[in-house]
């Protein structure tokens, strides 16, 4: 609050903080586990394919390889998209850290389309004109849970010869013209990190139709190792294991294999919830001057990640990092996704330069997330709500306090 309002700091609206994101583990959750401690196999043993088989078929593809969290997979999707040093690959700004730097690992150069600043997904125009004659793949990024225009993406992708790959961390159980996400990129990648829609602790996946980043997928996954006779150059023996290319350990344990299918068990409830939440805030803080509620595309089927505001600044006073702290005075753990990648250090050491994408520039400096996950109580909800007016109202310049 700014003092020149003059205003005694507002008690919060509830005891404890309301996190912007959490699990939702039951017994039967628990009980998985516990079946994979009490066995044979606590690594590499059959509930990892359990799993894989289990997220396959919920998406509709032929082939899932589980990694050690979603930064791994898409890693390992850079790997079997065949890029290196030299390579191109367009993305988005407004995402996590991991779109881009699994390209960075592969010694590639990330560069960055701007958003669409209704859907805040990268707009399909804006990497077009990016290619160049080094483009060699795109991450394209359903953000906040809201699938990406992906049919046009996948028609520029195949008219350049590029390999489309979906970073689909918070789009699981989200759908596109009716058809759910995990079939339509080249290479699509989950995340099972406990705020995304199911979890196992830390985890990830890459979903694919094609057999050939299916088998590039699991050699990069096991230090680029075979252990096939058919595949191998040589065979010394019964013990030889031949490695062909470089990879790494980026193994799923079965504990967490094992819970990640149970917890699939259930995420058709969990998005349920969150599409209902979602509902309420629509309905709720719908006709707030100056916030801006996430707009949703026809073609999209949302499965609500994210639920992002934006706040004017024509309208609010201050500036975003006071109504961020209003609201956290509440006690309502909101958020801010993301700070456009290329703003960070790192990033700018490389000489990505501020004013590269003034879309997510100008993004960054209005958004809010608010808290959304499927164990909210309503009471938790109409908190959030009743603390949004509150603080939209305290900071109306239409108002004087
Ligand atoms: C969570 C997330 C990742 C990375 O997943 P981890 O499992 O945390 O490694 C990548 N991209 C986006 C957009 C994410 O939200």
């Amino acid at each position: 609050m700014s003092d020149k309002n003059n205003v005694s700091v507002p008690q919060p609206l509830r005891e404890t903080m309301l996190q912007y994101g959490q699990q939702w583990l039951d017994e039967d959750d628990i009980a998985a586990v516990v079946r994979v401690l009490r066995g044979d196999f606590i690594t590499q043993g059959p509930a990892i394919q359990a799993f894989e088989s289990k997220v396959a078929d919920y998406v509709g593809v032929k082939y899932a390889v589980a990694f050690t969290n979603g930064t791994a997979a898409l890693h390992g999707a850079c790997f079997a998209a065949g890029i290196g040093s030299g390579d191109e690959v367009i993305t988005t700004p407004i995402t996590f850290l991991a779109s881009s730097n699994c390209v960075l690992y592969q010694g590639a150069t990330p560069v960055f389309a701007d958003i669409d600043m209704n859907t805040y997904n990268v707009d399909p125009c804006l990497v077009e004109q990016k290619i160049t004659d080094k483009t060699k793949a795109i991450i394209a990024v359903d953000f906040s849970g809201q699938p990406v225009e992906i049919d046009r993406l996948n028609m520029i992708a195949r008219d350049n010869g590029l390999v489309l790959i979906q970073d689909a961390a918070h789009s699981l159980g989200a759908s596109y013209q009716g058809v759910k996400i995990g079939s339509w990129a080249d290479m699509t990648m989950f995340s099972f990190h406990p705020v995304k829609h199911v979890t196992t602790g830390e985890g990830g996946v890459i979903v694919t139709d094609d057999e050939h980043f299916y088998h590039q997928l699991r050699l990069f996954r096991n230090h680029g190792m075979t252990k096939d006779p058919d595949e191998m150059q040589q065979n010394d023996g019964p013990w030889y294991y031949e490695m062909q290319s470089l990879g790494y350990n980026y193994r799923m344990t079965d504990m967490q294999a094992a819970l990640g299918e149970s917890q699939m068990n259930k995420l058709d409830q969990f998005v349920e919830r969150r599409r209902e939440i979602a509902g309420m805030y629509d309905r709720e803080l719908a006709g707030i001057s100056g916030l801006v509620l996430p707009y949703q595309q026809k073609d999209g089927h949302s499965s609500w990640h994210l639920y992002v505001t934006r706040w004017l600044p024509e309208v609010f006073q201050g500036t975003r990092k006071d109504w961020f702290e209003a609201l956290r005075q509440l006690n309502i753990g909101v958020h801010v996704h993301y700070i456009p990648v290329y703003l960070q250090p790192y990033y700018q050491n490389l000489g990505y330069l501020r004013g590269l994408c003034p879309n997510a520039e100008n993004y960054y400096e209005t958004a809010i997330t608010l808290p959304l996950y499927p164990k909210m109580t309503n009471k938790d909800v109409m908190d959030v709500i009743q603390a949004v007016r509150r603080i939209a109202l305290q900071f109306s310049s239409h108002i004087k306090l």
